[in-house]
């Protein structure tokens, strides 16, 4: 019989003749027989493979050490031990790659997560981190199943781009000239036009621009690839290299945005929850163990998965930033003097305060909308003037989860070219550098909205790790780019 990977190996039925291929995670010794378990990165579990003491030869059970490739063909047969209902009854053993056992960084035991970021390269052999990549795969299937099952199209917006309407100083630059001997204009700056697009490029920092063109036309799409901010902020949430989903909807107002949001980021958690069991099982324990270590007051009262089902069972609290901001005020962290940033009408709301909406007054996830204009871009849509609010607000909403804060951003776009061009004035934004998007609101402009969901904040939630950087295989972070 050929090669089976380990999870279907696991669940076949004994009485046959087997091959199993993968990297040894232990080998155990004991009078009369020595015991192998072996992943292929198919599932969390090892297979067992089992020899009569003896009958290897003391060269090949000598390269059976940890992190060695190997295949082993022999028996299919129920397992005498605990733990698993088959095992094979060794009859060959052929390694690919041994691993010398004085130099593999990967021994059975528990290596902290700092020395495993260090080991980006091996660190998806260990139980975590596979884990926490077939989640990551098992979202990723999620979020386009879910997107095509709504009508959604896939559009791959641009990652060099010329538009810097995001906000300047925050984008890594794309450039083919000579750092050491640029060309020059007359007035000593460097000379771009000589540059490979004859023009400033830099990396993306979102492809909503370009997915509002693709959504004044196909209705409905999606982006969902590679985003990068140069922003300098080592958090735990925040990579300079991550990978953001952008849908975008001809016709849908702020409501119908939110209902989208609320209504996606729960389908992929529900997939993951009915997909991903055993490998949320073992991220559930290892996160209990985790929160062992916490003072008592800081350990969490659910556990992993329950985590997951209150969110995918529960509503979203929906409130306008105007009554968030009463809420903050009033509470108890604010009259103690508790916040580092103090809370009044009109700031950008710090993390600390998201958290204490979601984990402390509503214990659930928050969806805050009509921000102050100010704080936000200027493409969001303005609200007509409302005594309830002290300033003028635009039409964005942010949803934010336990543990996390913002999880997704997003609006109503403005679709009244006087009004937008008028804002781009205020902020500084010439016409001319995103005429092409000007164009949508000149020719059969429409209602329309979406957001961003940064993915690896979405597998953060869903894994229950908390550190950004051990959720992506290889981080990209302030002066961190070595795998
Ligand atoms: P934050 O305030 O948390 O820095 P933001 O307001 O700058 O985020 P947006 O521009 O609204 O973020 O981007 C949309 C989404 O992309 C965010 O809600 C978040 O999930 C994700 N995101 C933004 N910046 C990063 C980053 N540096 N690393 C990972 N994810 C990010
Ligand atoms: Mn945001």
């Amino acid at each position: 019989m050929s090669y089976l990977p380990v999870k279907q190996l696991l669940q076949t039925e004994p009485g046959q003749t087997v091959t199993v291929k993968g990297w040894v995670r232990t080998k155990r010794e004991s009078k009369n027989a020595v015991f192998v378990a072996i992943n292929d990165g198919s599932t969390i579990h090892t297979i067992q493979a089992v020899a009569e003491a003896g009958f290897l030869p003391d060269e090949t059970l000598r390269l059976i050490t940890t992190g060695a490739c190997v295949a082993i063909t022999g028996e299919l047969v129920p397992s005498q031990g605990a733990g698993q209902a088959v095992e094979v009854q060794i009859a060959d053993v052929h390694i690919y790659g041994p691993a010398d056992p004085e130099k593999y960084p990967l021994q059975p035991k528990r290596h902290s997560l700092e020395f495993l970021r260090e080991i980006a390269h091996l660190r998806p052999r260990t139980n975590t981190f596979s884990a926490i990549l077939r989640i990551r795969h098992a979202l990723a299937f999620a979020v386009h199943k879910y997107y095509n099952d709504n009508g959604f199209f896939y559009l791959n917006t641009p990652i060099i781009t010329a538009s810097d309407a995001e906000g300047a100083g925050e984008m890594f630059r794309v450039s083919t000239l000579d750092p050491l001997n640029p060309p020059k204009t007359e007035d000593g700056k460097v000379d771009y036009s000589q540059d490979f697009f004859g023009r400033e490029t830099n990396l993306t920092v979102s492809g909503q621009l370009e997915g509002e063109l693709g959504a004044l036309a196909l209705g409905k799409i999606y982006t969902f690839g590679p985003t990068f901010r140069a922003e300098n902020s080592n958090t735990t949430r925040h990579l300079a290299e991550f990978w953001m989903i952008e849908p975008e909807m001809a016709f849908f107002e702020l409501e119908d945005n939110m209902n989208l949001a609320e209504d996606f980021v729960k389908t992929v958690i529900r997939y993951a929850l009915d997909n991903c069991a055993d490998d949320l099982a073992f991220l559930e324990n290892r996160l209990k163990e985790e929160e062992k270590t916490k003072k008592k007051e800081e350990q969490s009262e659910m556990t992993l998965t329950e985590k997951l089902r209150f969110v995918v069972d529960n509503d979203f609290e929906r409130l306008t930033y105007t009554e968030a901001v009463e809420i903050l005020r009033n509470s108890k962290p604010a009259k103690k003097g508790q916040f580092q940033y103090e809370v009044s009408w009109g700031i950008d709301l710090q993390s600390e305060h998201e958290r204490y909406l979601v984990e402390k007054h509503f214990k659930k996830p928050v969806i805050l909308t009509n921000y102050p204009r100010a704080i936000k871009s200027f493409y969001m849509k303005q609200d007509d003037e409302s005594a309830a609010a002290p300033g003028p607000t635009v039409r964005a909403m942010d949803v934010l989860f336990p543990g996390i804060g913002e999880i997704i951003g997003g609006s109503q776009r403005e679709d009244n070219l006087e009004k937008l061009t008028t804002r781009m004035a205020e902020v500084g934004i010439a016409d001319e550098a995103i005429w092409w998007y000007l164009d949508t609101r000149r020719f059969g402009s429409a209602p329309h909205s979406g957001f961003g969901l940064g993915f690896e904040r979405l597998v953060l939630f869903v894994s229950g790790m908390s550190n950004i950087r051990d959720v992506i295989p290889f981080p990209r972070a302030p002066k961190s780019a070595e795998f």
